[in-house]
């Protein structure tokens, strides 16, 4: 039996950002969070499925419906008016991530893993509703969590460390083996999450200092990337422009190494969690294996 069986993506319901959010123009985020009058269009707010023979694994969990429908869900004063200028969401009620995974034909307790790109809301909002799962976080991000900065950061802690949440934070080694080497150059780094080379931990910094990426490695299937919030188009990723959240210098050097990923591996499908592309683009991995 295959280690991966299937990957698929759902929705979390849909988040309009500022176009200084989606492509960087130089000035500081804090700036632009001030005085941008513009939203772009609605875009998904994705995670990724993944049918291992251990278990399910999702790749985030999406912005938890709460943020919508309980006005205390974000912090007050001065902080709060930044949430609101960040991000505008829209969730159904048939958006949650249970009654998602319900539409793929899953139950929230079938997930044994989530792995965390990093700890924003929009990333980190169904883990309550998985019962079952292991959360991988990076040890970097985790170790901040409680920082003065967080908060203004965009980690709410009360909404990460929930009461019976499973935690792990994770380092992410040096590779040893050759193979993995070859399969992640120009990365030198990766965590092998079930042990069988199938779901490959990568350190993305940038977005957040601990920021990861999984490369998930699926007999019949091209490769996939899934990177969180490093780009949010790809085709924004290819011209190595780079979002306006997040430490410029570190987004580069990790927009740098994914392309570079690709080079060797012209196949590789790079998915990004809001993205508007990501969908079709999976689709079409899927199905363009499927038909040779
Ligand atoms: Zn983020």
């Amino acid at each position: 039996m295959p280690a991966i069986t299937k990957v698929s993506i759902l929705s979390t319901g849909n988040v309009a950002i500022r176009p200084e959010h989606a492509r960087g123009n130089g000035s500081p985020m804090i700036w632009w969070l001030l005085t941008s009058r513009r939203w772009t269009a609605q875009r998904p707010i994705n995670v990724y499925v993944i049918e291992h023979r251990d278990g399910l694994v999702l790749f985030d969990t999406g912005q938890d419906r709460a943020s919508v429908t309980d006005r205390h869900y974000f912090p007050g004063g001065i902080v709060g008016f930044f949430y609101r200028r960040l991000a505008r969401f829209a969730i159904g009620e048939g958006d949650t991530l249970t009654a998602q995974l319900g539409a793929l034909g899953y139950r929230a307790s079938d997930v044994t893993m989530a792995v965390l790109s990093h700890l924003h809301q929009d990333h980190i909002g169904g883990i309550a509703e998985l019962p079952n799962a292991e959360i991988v976080v990076s040890a970097i991000d985790w170790a901040d969590i409680d920082g003065l900065g967080a908060l203004l950061n965009g980690v709410m802690a009360d909404h990460v460390r929930l009461p019976g949440v499973r935690y792990r934070p994770v380092d992410i080694p040096r590779a040893v083996d050759t193979e993995m080497d070859a399969a992640i150059a120009p990365f030198t780094h990766a965590l092998d999450l079930r042990g069988d080379g199938s779901l490959l931990l990568l350190p993305t910094p940038g977005h957040s200092p601990g920021s990861m990426s999984l490369l998930v490695r699926a007999e019949g299937l091209p490769p996939l990337l899934l990177v969180g919030d490093l780009t949010y188009d790809i085709s924004l990723l290819a011209g190595k422009h780079v979002p306006g959240v997040g430490e410029k210098k570190g987004l580069l050097v990790s927009t740098r190494a994914v392309l570079g990923l690709q080079h060797r591996h012209p196949d590789l499908v790079v998915l990004a969690a809001h993205d508007p592309a990501a969908a079709g683009l999976l689709a079409g991995a899927v199905g363009s294996k499927m038909a040779s």
